[in-house]
């Protein structure tokens, strides 16, 4: 019998590391402070691992030598500091499930367009007849993969909390999308904190392996001139295209990677918006890396379905489109969505802000929003910000309510978009709930 490890958490990542550490020949124990979903506890017992919910049993825990912490548990939380003062190694799923596997792996982050990116090169990489695995925040659980399946290759989203238990664990390529303050509360409200996270992802890359990065982000730009970068780095604009990098010219996405050159016009993009231009170039540039032919990328670029609760246009009610974005959950994801609307806009917002600031938002909002709809159980920061910006603010307390307000305050030709730029655990389970929830009273109406 190998080394104990324990497993703190008991949703996808944590049952997936559980698998893969019982079939490495760990003796596992898994504990979850909160309770277990039905399905993952059955599939503990089927494997016969040692679990528990509701409390973490210590003494069962402090004698582990590993320790995989579900990105849930902050850093700060006192057992995790128990655990690092007897200096027992904590470490996140996809480190450990990186541990044990050969297969090729894209990493992508960043604070927005991580899921999209990530979905949408799965399925150009896919559609393309290669063995590919989905992994990370989005799909199964990297170790349950590596575990059970044999996958040539991985698209895997990883989130700040991934990377923060990131140590020796290396990406073939790594995609960083953008940065912009987001789960600041996570890191001691020091954005530094947050963009060493992000960068994490290339600390074990070498200068083989390829660095992609959106040359129009300020931060990552000003970060890599502080760094020593070992990586290639190729770069994605909306700006004019240079050599290895991608970029925008005369309505088309241009990429040129090694003597290759991809063009495609932007409205053949099946994703639309500035921030999904970025995702398809992000996305395309990982493709021709590993030698996607040109004509195979095109056709997947322009046949890619789009994500759930991502900008989903989804329905029109006596001619006013209902847009879902219920997964803008910070400022900056909110931003593009109302920059890429060009009717006059009902806009739904509000729920749990991560310490927003809306000044970014004003001149979009003055220039497109007719009205504001407020959904949150404390809605005060968003009037006190959109005062005199727009002309009617009104509060709703719960879906239905916001849908029918903002029904009522949209006309034929508007748009009503739910983009909260918050958080939805005020009022819904999740941000699913609250986008199926509105996808329903919209339904209604
Ligand atoms: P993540 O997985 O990083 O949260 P998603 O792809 O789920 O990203 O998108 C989250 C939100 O951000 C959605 O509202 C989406 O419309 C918006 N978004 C998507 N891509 C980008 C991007 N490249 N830049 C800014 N916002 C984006």
């Amino acid at each position: 019998m190998k080394n104990r490890i324990a497993i703190l958490g008991g949703g996808e990542s944590g049952v997936g590391a559980a698998i893969l550490a019982q079939k490495e020949g760990f003796s596992v124990f898994l504990s979850d402070m909160g309770k277990i979903k039905e399905k993952y506890k059955n599939v503990l017992s089927n494997y016969k691992i040692d679990f528990e919910e509701e409390k973490h049993s210590t003494e069962k825990i402090l004698n582990a030598e590993l320790v995989v912490k579900s990105p849930g548990i902050p850093d700060k939380a006192p057992l995790i500091i128990q655990l690092k003062e007897k200096g027992i190694q904590v470490i996140s799923e996809i480190e450990f499930a990186g541990r044990y596997t050969n297969a090729k792996t894209i990493c992508i982050t960043g604070s927005n367009g991580k899921t999209t990116t990530t979905l949408l090169l799965y399925h150009i990489l896919k559609n393309a007849g290669l063995n590919v695995g989905l992994a990370g925040n989005v799909g199964k659980s990297f170790a349950w993969q590596v575990a059970e399946e044999n996958f040539d290759i991985y698209v895997i989203e990883i989130s700040s909390f991934q990377l923060d238990g990131i140590y020796e664990c290396t990406a073939d390529n790594s995609i960083l999308m953008n940065i912009t303050p987001d789960h600041l509360d996570r890191y001691n409200y020091n954005f530094q904190n947050y963009i060493d996270s992000k960068f994490r992802i290339i600390q074990n890359q070498t200068k083989n392996d390829f660095f992609v990065i959106c040359a129009d982000d300020e931060v990552t730009q000003n970060e890599i001139k502080k760094r020593n970068i070992i990586p290639a780095i190729i770069s994605f604009s909306l700006g004019e295209p240079g050599e290895n990098s991608a970029g925008v010219k005369n309505e088309q996405i241009v990429i040129n990677i090694h003597k290759n050159q991809f063009i495609m016009s932007i409205l053949d993009l099946a994703v639309q918006g500035k921030h999904n231009t970025y995702n398809s170039m992000a996305a395309g540039i990982a493709s021709m890396i590993l030698e996607i032919r040109n004509e195979q990328l095109r056709e997947s670029l322009s046949n890619f379905t789009g994500v759930e609760h991502r900008l989903e246009r989804f329905l029109k009610v006596h001619g006013i489109e209902f847009i879902n974005d219920s997964k803008a959950t910070n400022v900056n994801s909110t931003w593009y969505a109302l920059e890429s609307i060009g009717k006059p806009i009902v806009w739904i917002a509000g729920g749990v802000d991560k310490g927003n600031d809306y000044a970014m938002l004003k001149g979009l909002a003055k220039e497109k929003v007719k009205a504001i709809v407020c959904l949150g159980k404390d809605n005060q920061k968003i009037h006190d910000a959109f005062k005199g910006v727009v002309k009617n603010i009104v509060d709703a307390s719960s879906m239905d309510e916001a849908v029918k307000a903002a029904y009522y305050l949209a006309r034929n030709g508007d748009t009503v978009l739910l983009s909260p730029a918050c958080a939805s655990f005020d009022l819904f389970e999740n941000y699913e709930d609250r986008g199926t929830q509105f996808k329903q009273k919209v339904r209604n109406l």
